[in-house]
């Protein structure tokens, strides 16, 4: 029985790994050899997916990538809700960004926080020509009559930015002494690097770079805000808060006795990020992201740190048991009261939709970190993977979801849409969870889809009250009635 298991297995494999090489026929010589090395199948026992990573995405072949700017002020700063974030050049990225991701906050909008507002230096031509640098001057002191409860400004650099050689650097650092805040200027143009990925990378140095000497400085001066540092102090790091996420896995924390100073940067505030490098424990969820910043404050505050999942009951009950070993008994015990308490109510939503899940195969495409993390949510609820991959991962990602994946599993790297409609065709899921893009795509093709980036609208997903949401919007995306209405009875009729 054990030998037929592994034969079917190795069947599926084989049969997964000739897909891939019929899909790529379609390519000219020059690109199939490319994407040849960024698709494969997993085979079990192997160290990483065998995917070359970080790559540059091949002209015209429709990637869901974004750029450096989208990392950089889409994901790790524009969530910091008290700081007002300059999308610097012309007016079309801040425009396509504006509220775009459900990075969600409490907060007075325009007042004391400004997480869902476009503030752009709408570049013209004579900017072009001229130089945006004393316009920037002009836009800060504008923000800071206009808008005075800001903490703190970012200039998010577009593409323009750096091809034109203005000096954000030298006008951050005057305005910052004029205002008497913290004004960060950021590279975060969109032609650097290949993908969203470089922007994280840009946008973390420049905390380590700019806002923690500007926090030394204030502590010295006794200017930073009063606090008094505990046994328990963590910080969350690389948690947007989609719909909500770090406060249903902030709750968990809290229960367990943790105390949390900081969250990075779902619902985050400037002082927060000052105050990080105090904590005892530096929590990283996203570790695609904010994986640099979090080794900086080891190196240079030693504070350790500790990679968690929180999606599902199952990975959630080993994260909050590793999370506890790192504290004492107390906090120890209290992690599994917590995880007994949750217990049963998990198993009530497991036993009203495993049943309707149980043995559905699921296709996923995201960005860093969820085409490995959602994956234990997916099987506390019965279904199976049959393929993922991520926009931006590196090859550190890549090893880290063969703990994650099953032998045969297909795994593409910066997935072009055309392989990915081929393969989706081919390997007919039962659902696929992937962004805004693939959505409607997928959805004509009569399959169901949750995006796993914006969580469609709903969420949160984190902690227990997050899978509770996750399985109902599993099931009802999956067993809809809607999809049985896709064929025309006319045609239904003549197909019987
Ligand atoms: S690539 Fe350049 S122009 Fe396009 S969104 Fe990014 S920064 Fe803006």
């Amino acid at each position: 029985m054990l030998h037929q298991t592994n034969q079917q297995q190795t069947d599926i494999a084989q049969q997964r790994k000739q897909l891939i090489e019929e899909v790529l026929k379609a390519y000219p010589d020059k690109s199939r050899e490319k994407r040849d090395q960024q698709l494969n199948v997993y085979e079990q026992g192997k160290s990483d997916c065998g995917v070359k990573s970080n790559v540059k995405s091949i002209p015209g072949t429709m990637t869901a990538r974004g750029c450096s700017y989208a990392g950089a002020k889409g994901v790790v700063w524009g969530p910091i809700k008290d700081m007002v974030h300059i999308s610097h050049g012309p007016v079309g990225c801040g425009y396509w960004s504006w509220s775009g991701r459900r990075n969600y906050y409490i907060g007075t909008t325009g007042i004391d926080s400004f997480g869902t507002m476009d503030f752009t230096s709408d570049f013209q031509e004579r900017d072009i020509v001229f130089g945006g640098d004393k316009k920037l001057t002009k836009i800060i002191k504008e923000i800071e009559e206009l808008f005075p409860l800001n903490r703190g400004i970012t200039v998010q650099s577009e593409c323009p930015i750096g091809l034109i050689g203005d000096d954000i650097e030298a006008v951050a650092k005057k305005s910052s002494k004029e205002i008497n805040k913290p004004i960060i200027p950021v590279r975060c143009e969109g032609f650097r690097g290949v993908s969203q990925s470089l922007g994280h990378h840009i946008a973390n140095d420049t905390v380590r770079d700019w806002l923690f000497p500007y926090a030394e400085r204030a502590k010295k001066q006794g200017k930073l805000i009063s606090y008094q540092p505990g046994p328990y102090d963590v910080a969350i790091i690389g948690d947007y808060n989609i719909g909500g996420d770090t406060w249903s896995s902030r709750i968990l924390l809290e229960e367990i006795g943790l105390r949390v100073i900081a969250q990075w940067s779902g619902d985050g505030t400037l002082n927060e990020m000052m105050l990080t490098p105090q904590v005892k424990l530096n929590l990283i969820h996203c570790y695609r992201s904010m994986n640099y910043i979090t080794r900086h404050m080891e190196e240079a505050y030693g504070v350790p740190w500790l990679e968690y999942n929180f999606f599902g009951p199952t990975a959630i009950a080993n994260s909050l048991q590793q999370i506890a070993a790192r504290f004492d008994s107390k906090i120890q015990e209290n992690a599994q009261k917590v995880i007994a308490k949750y217990e049963p109510i998990m198993d009530a939503v497991i036993a009203k939709y495993r049943s309707r899940l149980e043995n559905k195969t699921v296709a996923l495409m995201v960005g860093g970190l969820r085409p490995r993390h959602v994956i234990p949510a997916f099987n506390d609820l019965g279904m199976k993977l049959v393929a993922t991959g991520y926009e931006f991962a590196h090859h550190d990602d890549y090893k880290r979801t063969t703990n994650y994946v099953e032998n045969g599993t297909i795994i593409y790297d910066d997935v072009t849409s055309y392989e990915f409609e081929e393969l989706i065709k081919a390997l007919k899921p039962d659902l696929v969870a992937s962004g805004v893009k693939e959505k409607y795509v997928f959805q004509k093709m009569g399959l169901p889809f949750r995006q796993m980036h914006s969580w469609d609208y709903s969420g949160p997903y984190h902690g227990y009250d997050g899978f509770a949401i996750f399985a109902r919007d599993m099931d009802m995306a999956l067993n809809n009635p809607s999809w049985r209405l896709i064929p025309t009875p006319w045609k239904q009729a003549n197909k019987d």
